[in-house]
């Protein structure tokens, strides 16, 4: 069996609110070893719904719709339900008389728009809400299995919780779903594109792959009949890639640059300083980002003017005249005065030009040179970022992570 979501709000579709009801269930199916066909937004309208209903129901399998169900004028879900399945709504005196009993335990005021929520296509039937006003509702045949709860995510998350997922375990058969992500650094997402295309993976393996400020990851999904066997396929999975892409993978699933660093760090009882210029202390923050990093990390200089770089750094005045503070020698003198003046084990410096004013023809936006010094010596890299001024500063701060990572890798 497989499934559809769909989730109702024009709020959704225009004003940027995430659907994480949608996360949500996404999830809940991925556990349940049910796949994910596919995810719809339809706006708060009665023939919008309806068409979308319509559609997923066609395809057959599992569609929850999300939202919509409670007493007010633009909750649309149940005539839309009515549309899709081309049946009356109607009115049931016994959850009308449900409803009116728990409004009166309340105190509330039960009124004509309340009386909407025990409204429900003919033939459907209902989803008890424990939690808030609305029901759900459910209707189901041979092949296709409609199920529509509230908006509010502890409603939606209790009554799936009650209602659908006890009933998945039988109609999705003996299948697991998992799923790993590798975590690449160091490699353009084509370069990992086309590796991932020699591999030949077997084709039963979903592959995603997400790019970003100079990270990829490569999401693999594995379907098979049992848990034991699904883990194995993962781990086998996992070792190709490890020998494909070598020391360019950082970590699975949570694992972080940042978080890679700090056990390398750690492992060798290092301590880290580090030297920022352009980056203006965000490699600070993601370093302290990480949990227990006071144990490696040292702390920082943000050096913007070169007047600081001067002072705090010791800096040449000379140097940074003639080589400009950009540049291969002034990167390193802020790593090893950072790791000698912060009394540290390894110390990393970054200068580069963020943009987007600042560039020049032999110096254009996005050069940055970053630095890493320890005890055995100074390594330095020159690196050409492309994108604005964020995108700039946020790759910086991962080839800074990444140098020092393979550095300490290379050198156990
Ligand atoms: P209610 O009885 O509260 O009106 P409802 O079933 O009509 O419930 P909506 O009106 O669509 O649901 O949404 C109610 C609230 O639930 C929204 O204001 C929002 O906070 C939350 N919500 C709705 N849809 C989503 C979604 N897809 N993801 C996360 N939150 C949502
Ligand atoms: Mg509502």
């Amino acid at each position: 069996m497989q499934a559809e979501l769909i989730a109702v709000g024009s709020e959704l579709l225009w004003y940027g609110r995430p659907d994480r009801n949608g996360d949500w269930l996404a999830e809940q199916l991925l556990r349940a070893g049910v796949p994910l066909r596919g995810r719809h937004l339809v706006e708060d309208d009665p023939d919008a719904i309806g068409a979308v209903v319509r559609e997923a129901l066609g395809r057959g399998g599992l569609v929850i719709v999300s939202g919509g169900l409670g007493p007010t004028e633009d909750d649309r879900t149940r005539e839309g339900l009515a549309r899709a399945l081309e049946v009356e709504l109607e009115r049931d005196r016994a959850m009308l008389r449900e409803l009116r009993g728990r409004f009166a335990a309340k105190g509330w005021r039960f009124s004509e728009t309340h009386a909407r929520m025990a409204e429900r296509p003919a033939g459907a039937g209902w989803l008890d809400n424990p939690i808030g006003g609305a029901p759900g509702i459910v209707w189901r045949d041979r092949r296709r299995w409609l199920v529509a709860l509230p908006g509010v995510p502890a409603e939606l998350q209790a009554m799936y919780t009650a209602h659908v997922a006890p009933a998945l375990g039988e109609a999705a058969g003996p299948q697991v779903l998992l799923r790993r992500r590798f975590r690449m650094a160091g490699l353009s997402e084509s370069v990992v594109d086309s590796r991932l295309q020699e591999l030949s993976l077997p084709s039963d393996v979903g592959v995603t792959v997400l790019a970003g400020a100079g990270l990829v990851d490569v999401l693999l999904l594995v379907r098979e009949g049992e848990p034991a066997r699904a883990r194995q396929r993962l781990a086998a999975l996992g070792e190709k890639l490890a020998a494909a892409f070598g020391e360019h993978l950082y970590g699975v699933d949570e694992e972080t640059l940042a978080r890679a660093v700090g056990r390398l760090l750690s492992e060798r009882s290092w301590r880290l300083a580090t030297a920022e210029s352009c980056t203006g202390g965000l490699l600070g923050a993601v370093l302290t980002e990480v949990p227990g990093a006071s144990r490696w990390y040292r702390g920082g200089w943000v050096l913007y003017a070169d007047e600081l770089k001067e002072r705090l750094a010791g800096v040449d005045a000379n140097l940074l005249r003639e080589a400009g503070a950009v540049s291969a020698p002034v990167a390193e003198c802020l790593a090893c005065e950072a790791r000698a003046r912060l009394e540290a084990d390894v110390g990393v410096g970054i200068t580069g030009i963020a943009g987007p004013t600042g560039g020049s023809p032999a110096k254009p936006v996005g050069l940055v040179y970053v630095a890493v010094a320890d005890a055995a010596g100074i390594e330095t890299h020159e690196h050409r970022f492309s994108g604005d001024r964020a995108a700039v500063r946020e790759r910086a701060v991962h080839a800074a992570l990444d140098g020092l990572r393979r550095r300490m890798q290379r050198s156990p």
